[in-house]
C-alpha cells in the first residue's frame, strides 16, 4: 500500500523540507495549525512512534529539538510537541510522525479540556495497575 510520507521520503511527491538527516527528516505540514507547523518523521516506515527503535527515536527527538529551536528563533514563544498514536487519538497518516506546532501566547490553538482533581485513592490504583503493565 502506498504511504504518503514514504512517497515524500522517496521524492515522489513534493514537500517543503526543513531538515534532512541520515534516518529522519522534517517538512512543513500541508494543512498547518499555524505557519511553521512541522512534521518530523523517520525515513523508514513505522506505523507509529511506539514502533520506532530507540536509536532512530533518539535521532527523531534530536530533530524535534532542532526544529523547535528554529521555530523559537523564527519568532515563536513556544511549541507543542505531540504525536497521535492510533485513529482514536486522531492519527490519520499511518507513518510515524511528530508534530511540532509553534505557539504564541494568546493564540488559543488548543483549549485544555475541563478537568477535576482526582482522589489519591484513584491515582494510586491506576498507577499501581500501570506499573504492573509496564
Ligand atoms: P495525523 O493526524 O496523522 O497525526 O497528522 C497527519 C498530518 O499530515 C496532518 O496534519 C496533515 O495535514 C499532514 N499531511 C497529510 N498529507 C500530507 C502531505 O501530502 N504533505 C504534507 N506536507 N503533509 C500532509
Ligand atoms: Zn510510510
Amino acid at each position: 500500500m502506498t504511504c504518503v510520507f514514504c512517497s515524500i521520503v522517496k521524492g515522489e511527491i513534493p514537500a517543503h523540507i526543513v531538515l534532512d538527516r541520515d534516518r529522519v527528516m522534517a517538512f512543513l505540514d500541508i494543512n498547518p495549525v499555524a505557519p511553521g507547523h512541522t512534521l518530523v518523521i523517520p525515513k523508514e516506515h513505522y506505523e507509529n512512534i511506539l514502533e520506532v527503535p530507540k536509536d532512530v527515536l533518539a535521532e527523531l527527538m534530536e530533530a524535534v529539538k532542532a526544529v523547535s529551536k528554529a521555530l523559537i528563533n523564527y519568532g515563536y514563544e513556544g511549541v507543542n510537541v505531540l504525536s497521535n498514536v492510533g485513529p482514536a487519538a486522531g492519527q490519520v497518516i499511518m507513518h510515524a510522525h511528530i508534530h511540532v506546532i509553534p505557539r504564541k501566547s494568546g493564540d488559543e490553538l488548543f483549549k485544555r479540556p475541563k478537568t477535576q482533581r482526582a482522589s489519591d485513592e484513584e491515582l494510586s490504583k491506576i498507577a499501581q495497575e500501570l506499573r504492573r503493565l509496564i
